[in-house]
């Protein structure tokens, strides 16, 4: 009996052991695992890791080389660093925009304002266990086509913008959108100047997609959703030009291209 209950742990224990890929891309995420008894650390904090030992970071649009900091115990401590494959990111110009359309004008100044502190105050929740975060994500949409990849750099009357922080897929008014993964709805907003009907979720250990311009929104702030639930619509609310769902994916903040995932088929 004995015997047979120390095979299965055995059997039951998981494959352990660092591993990291020996060259990752910009705007992605990166899984990897550790030893149960390692650390590892990126932009000075501890990456959350699963109980199969498994952990998932992102690298930024603009990432030259990857650095990490592997801690095994009190005293071993190695710096690892990783090759970033560079990409190419398109450059929108835009010339002859109104001033005031660029610029946002003083009145609008304390809306934005207000908006922005609540989408930092969404984004800072984590209302799920650390070490739990997706490794499979669903298209949120069926999209008619990509009406503006991520990463294009604007630049609008020569000044440059921020780039492209999502993945514009364009599709009719009304086509359902759906979480691209389990967890917690974070933030579900009617009318937020830029962005619309906009809902975010977490998934886990700071992994969060967003969903912008929603005509509708099905889900309220607090709601739990399951990968594939319908959670909203698609629209053209906030500054849009027309139908198309603005999707983003990010882990601590770190935008990555949702392109580099959904073309990944899910088990
Ligand atoms: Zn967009």
């Amino acid at each position: 009996m004995m015997k047979r209950a120390l095979l299965f742990l055995w059997l039951a224990a998981p494959a352990y052991g660092f591993s990291l890929p020996d060259s990752v891309s910009q705007a992605t995420f990166v899984y990897g695992t550790l030893e149960p008894s390692e650390k590892l650390y990126y932009r000075g904090q501890q990456v959350p890791v699963a109980k199969n030992g498994t952990f998932l970071l992102a690298v930024s649009r603009d990432t030259q080389e990857l650095t990490l900091t592997l801690k095994d115990g009190w005293f071993s401590k190695k710096t690892l660093t990783v090759p970033v494959q560079q990409r190419v990111w398109p450059v929108d110009r835009i010339e002859g925009m109104a001033s005031e359309k660029v610029t946002p004008p003083a009145a609008l100044k304390k809306r934005l304002r207000r908006e922005q502190k609540l989408l930092d105050a969404a984004r800072a929740q984590r209302p799920l266990k650390e070490g739990v975060f997706p490794f499979c994500f669903v298209k949120p949409v069926e999209e008619t086509r990509i009406s503006a990849p991520f990463g294009a750099q604007r630049m609008i009357n020569g000044v440059a913008q921020r780039p492209h922080s999502g993945l514009d897929m364009a599709a009719p008014e009304g086509t359902p959108v759906k979480a691209t993964a389990d967890g917690v709805v974070i933030l579900s907003e009617e009318d937020m100047f830029y962005t619309g009907g906009t809902v975010l979720i977490e998934h886990g250990s700071g992994v969060q997609s967003g969903y912008s311009h929603l005509s509708r929104r099905t889900v309220q702030t607090g709601e739990t959703v399951k990968a594939g639930d319908v959670i909203g619509a698609v629209g053209s609310t906030g500054r849009s030009t027309g139908p198309h769902l603005h999707f983003t994916l990010a882990w601590n903040n770190i935008r990555i291209d949702p392109q580099s995932i959904l073309s990944a088929r899910c088990p």
